[in-house]
């Protein structure tokens, strides 16, 4: 017979399923406004404005004009492993930001969260889901796409709640996580907003859509982000090896920080913090840089989903390459070559 303090075998129920996931998914407020960030571009947004209240402890809100979802969608947005973004089948051929379908029901487990959305011509409508439990869909006033809201993050869970840095630091974490991802999508507008004490707030950052090719595109969208002089400074790097392609801006050498602050590097349209790729970086300014200098880039790798897994970690910008050599060897390569042909361009000219 069993012992009076046998362990007991339960199953948990959603909600507290939701509650430990979002432990994994949702850091700080940053985090969540990356998961909907993502989210709207995912959705075709062109226009995505982001407000926040204190520092995105008390308000989330991120409005965008994309494909909304229909009404009878609605609670299957929130439900835990539901996505329009893949069906299975084939995990490696992955091409938006999402595919968990993870985000919202851990941020309807950890906050309030509300969306509201409109789907063409049909009328809009809206869901809450406040401490797990979801309410019903009720019609609703916008004039298409979707608003999600999320107030009062971490209210259900105290502990999570104590390890908040002050308004100052989570608004920063904020910045950096909207500016990152607007690097990537030169054609797609980006507002963000401090709404702290209501109202309209005050605008923190923005970057208008980017016009012309992307080249232009992204050439404008690092000087709005990384400024002008980084801009000014930049090599352009356009290059191709076996499937895998590398675009993006790298500085002269004579524009290198003191720090890694001014690295930014993506695969498929992620934020990656790599350290093979930060490596190659580094190797390709090898003899340019002292060891205390490190050079500033925006890189871009874009390549079949086949060849480069990002399912690695839901919040962690760890991507694992099939032939991580032909990632390291293209970023080296193409650097060196044009960082070479700027040496020569500067040497004829003083030499003329
Ligand atoms: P995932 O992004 O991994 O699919 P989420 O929980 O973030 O999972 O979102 C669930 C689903 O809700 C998405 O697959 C998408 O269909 C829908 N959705 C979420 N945000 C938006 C949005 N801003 N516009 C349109 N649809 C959205
Ligand atoms: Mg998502």
């Amino acid at each position: 017979p069993p012992q009076a303090d046998q362990p007991v075998i339960r199953q948990l129920d959603d909600a507290a399923i939701n509650r430990i996931a979002a432990g994994e998914v949702v850091e700080r407020p940053a985090s969540a406004v990356k998961e909907l960030v993502e989210n709207a571009i995912d959705a075709g947004g062109r226009r995505i404005e982001i407000a926040y209240a204190d520092g995105g402890k008390t308000l989330i809100r991120i409005t965008d004009d994309g494909c909304g979802i229909t009404e009878a969608q609605l609670p299957l947005a929130l439900s835990r492993h539901a996505t329009s973004k893949i069906d299975g089948s084939d995990l490696l051929d992955i091409h938006t930001f999402g595919f968990r379908g993870e985000a919202l029901p851990s941020l309807g487990a950890v906050g309030r969260l509300s969306i509201t959305s409109r789907v063409g011509r049909a009328a809009a409508a809206s869901i809450a889901v406040e401490g797990g439990q979801m309410g019903p869909v009720k019609p609703a006033a916008l004039s298409g796409g979707t608003i999600v809201e999320l107030r009062d993050l971490f209210y259900a869970t105290p502990a999570r709640l104590k390890f908040m840095r002050s308004d100052r630091a989570e608004a920063q974490a904020i910045t950096d996580v909207v500016k990152r991802l607007a690097m990537a999508e030169p054609f797609i507008g980006f507002t963000l907003r401090d709404v702290t004490g209501g109202g309209e707030g005050r605008v923190t950052f923005r970057a208008e859509a980017e016009s012309g090719d992307l080249f232009d595109a992204l050439h404008g969208r690092l000087a709005r982000i990384l400024g002008k002089e980084f801009a000014e400074n930049a090599l352009k790097i356009d290059a191709e090896r076996e499937g895998l392609r590398l675009i993006g801006y790298a500085a002269l050498p004579t524009y290198s920080r003191g720090s890694s602050v001014a690295q930014y590097l993506f695969v498929n349209g992620r934020p990656v913090k790599d350290k093979l790729l930060v490596g190659a970086l580094r190797g390709a300014y090898f003899d340019y840089l002292s060891r205390d200098r490190h050079p500033a880039a925006a890189l871009f790798i874009d390549c079949d989903p086949h060849l480069v897994d990002v399912n690695v970690h839901p919040a962690k910008s760890e991507v694992r390459f099939r032939d991580p050599g032909l990632a390291r060897g293209l970023i080296v390569s193409s650097l060196r070559h044009a960082l070479a042909e700027a040496g020569h361009r500067a040497s004829t000219t003083v030499a003329n």
